[in-house]
């Protein structure tokens, strides 16, 4: 059914959890299709599981999918002509639904109890090798005995009467092709439970009808129930949408992506700093391409590409090294202003961390160089364990100084794949006069045999010293370099101990690039107190 030929799809959250991974994929790429072909974008909650759902994953789920923007047409929130939009608040349509099958005879009530039926598994089990689901008892309850059980006031729940002598379900999946069930092997699925609720498969049904829902765009692990579902929209007379069944996520062991494989919640990666534009390109291809080559496909390229033609039948890899490339290629490409932005928060961490650095010339044990933030730690929001006023003072200072800040775009960019490196890479900006320097950078540097670091650092020292030389990196990096040349050190032996003893390691941003947004006095200060210890 498609009302005024329009495409509707829809992303059916059970709130009993955070919003995982193959969630967002499934709400992009539903999101994606309704916005290539200029359709509805309806977002429902599936809320009909008391004991799991909850508020608070809503409002999660709800979040996670604003973050990546994934912006709905129609569902809590925004309302829409089709809602209410959470199904706890459908249950007079379920129920309307249920009226109607009934009238038309094609449910019926079922008294059999827990007992009767687990009695019933186990025999089938052990006398016809296996149970084939439900064996009909109520189905031929005369009507008048069944409506005087009702009456007296007998539990029971409702099935669907699967018509005797149906042919094959079939149906054309956008994503498997012809898909065909034997009709024969559906036993009478319950359709309203005996306190009065409906099932998944008949709740899912009403409310894709009712709403309007044209395709149906879903994880494979629903594979299975699209045939009763089919039953049950042609027993209420409802046109069967299309449906798309996606292939599954796997890790990298090649098993289905759990918690075991670390992350698997979106807001994980919100918080380890990731571009929720970069998430988006990369959870959509997933499962999609849009011509086998193409990498980098920003959510309007997106929005304007996707179609379900091109999704793939085959499993798809979560690769976080992928993803981290991603988010670099994302982050390179912002404006300074936009990185500003996403970055102010995580700069004024580098300078909560910096707080902690105690005065002079700290030499650190064996740090792994660029700070703490390198290899997978757990998630790390910027300002968690800083005190309320302090973290203020941080972000108040660096949101101030914005234009100073936007110029460290171009030297953290280009090696960046994550915000959350930024503390680590940006903290010796915010040292003033102190600095805390790597271990292993120590040794390998400053301290190593022969290699002249004390005097390298003399020589820059001087130069930096020199009002004489513009405080511009080019100027300063050529005076050293010259005098270097004259005095017969190599530029990497000049500028290694420079870097170490400024920045505190090996691997920092450009160095005069760094030091010109740095005052002269903390430069020549950190220079001196490394001066102090024991160089080569
Ligand atoms: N609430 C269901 C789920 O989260 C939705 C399934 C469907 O899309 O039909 O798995």
């Amino acid at each position: 059914m498609t009302i005024d030929g329009n495409i509707r799809v829809r992303f059916a959250p059970s709130p009993t959890g955070m919003l995982h991974i193959g969630g967002a994929r499934t709400a992009i790429y539903n999101w994606a299709f309704a916005r290539a072909m200029g359709g509805t974008f309806v977002l429902r909650i599936e809320d009909t599981d008391p004991e799991r759902s909850t508020e608070e994953n809503t409002q999660i789920i709800l979040r996670a999918m604003r973050w990546l923007g994934l912006d709905w047409d129609e569902g809590p929130e925004v309302g829409g002509d089709f809602g209410p939009y959470f199904q706890m608040q459908r249950m007079p349509t379920y129920q309307a639904a249920l009226e109607v099958l009934k009238e038309k005879g094609a449910a019926y009530p079922c008294f059999c109890s827990k007992e009767q039926l687990d009695a019933e598994r186990k025999r089938a089990e052990a006398e016809e090798g296996g149970y084939a689901g439900y064996g009909g008892t109520c189905r031929a309850l005369p009507a008048a005995e069944a409506a005087a059980r009702i009456e007296a006031g007998e539990p029971h729940v409702w099935r669907l009467k699967v018509p005797e002598g149906h042919g094959p379900i079939e149906f054309d999946d956008a994503v498997y092709g012809r898909t065909s069930f034997p009709a024969d092997v559906m036993d009478d699925l319950v359709l309203v439970r005996t306190d009065g609720s409906p099932t998944y498969n008949f709740a899912v049904v009403c409310d894709d009808a009712n709403m309007g829902i044209t395709h149906v765009i879903r994880g494979d692990d629903h594979l299975s129930n699209t045939p009763r579902q089919i039953l049950i929209y042609e027993a209420l007379g409802f046109d069967v949408p299309t449906f798309a069944h996606l292939p599954r996520i796997l890790g990298p062991d090649g098993k289905k992506l759990s918690k075991r494989h670390g992350a698997t919640n979106v807001e994980d990666y919100r918080d380890r700093g990731y571009l929720p534009d970069a998430m988006v390109n990369f959870l959509a291809l997933l499962g999609w391409s849009l011509d086998g080559e193409t990498t980098i496909i920003p959510p309007d390229e997106l929005c304007r590409a996707f179609s379900l033609a091109r999704i793939t039948k085959k499993d798809s890899i979560f690769d976080e090294t992928k993803l981290d490339w991603m988010d670099g290629v994302y982050i390179r490409d912002m404006a300074p202003e936009k990185w500003f932005l996403e970055a102010a928060p995580w700069i004024a961490q580098a300078k909560a961390d910096a707080l902690g650095v105690e005065p002079g010339a700290n030499v650190q044990p064996a740090a792994e160089p660029g700070g703490a933030q390198e290899g997978a730690g757990a998630p790390r929001v910027p300002g968690a364990g800083v005190d309320g006023e302090t973290w203020q003072g941080c972000l108040a200072d660096v949101e101030d100084r914005k234009a100073h800040f936007m110029q460290v775009h171009p030297l953290v960019a280009e090696r960046m794949a994550r915000f959350d490196e930024i503390p680590g890479k940006l903290e010796y900006l915010f040292w003033g006069p102190n600095v805390r320097i790597d271990g292993k950078s120590f040794k390998k540097v400053l301290a190593k045999e022969g290699s002249r670091a004390g005097e390298a650092l003399q020589l820059c020292r001087g130069v930096l010293a020199d009002d004489g030389v513009a405080w511009e990196a080019e100027a300063l990096q050529e005076q050293c370099r010259a005098l270097g040349e004259e005095a017969g050190i190599k530029p990497r032996n000049l500028f290694q101990p420079l870097r170490v003893a400024v920045c505190g390691n090996m691997v920092s941003p450009p160095l005069f690039e760094s030091i010109v947004l740095m005052s002269r006095d903390d430069v020549l200060a950190r220079i001196d107190s490394v001066l102090g210890l024991d160089v080569a």
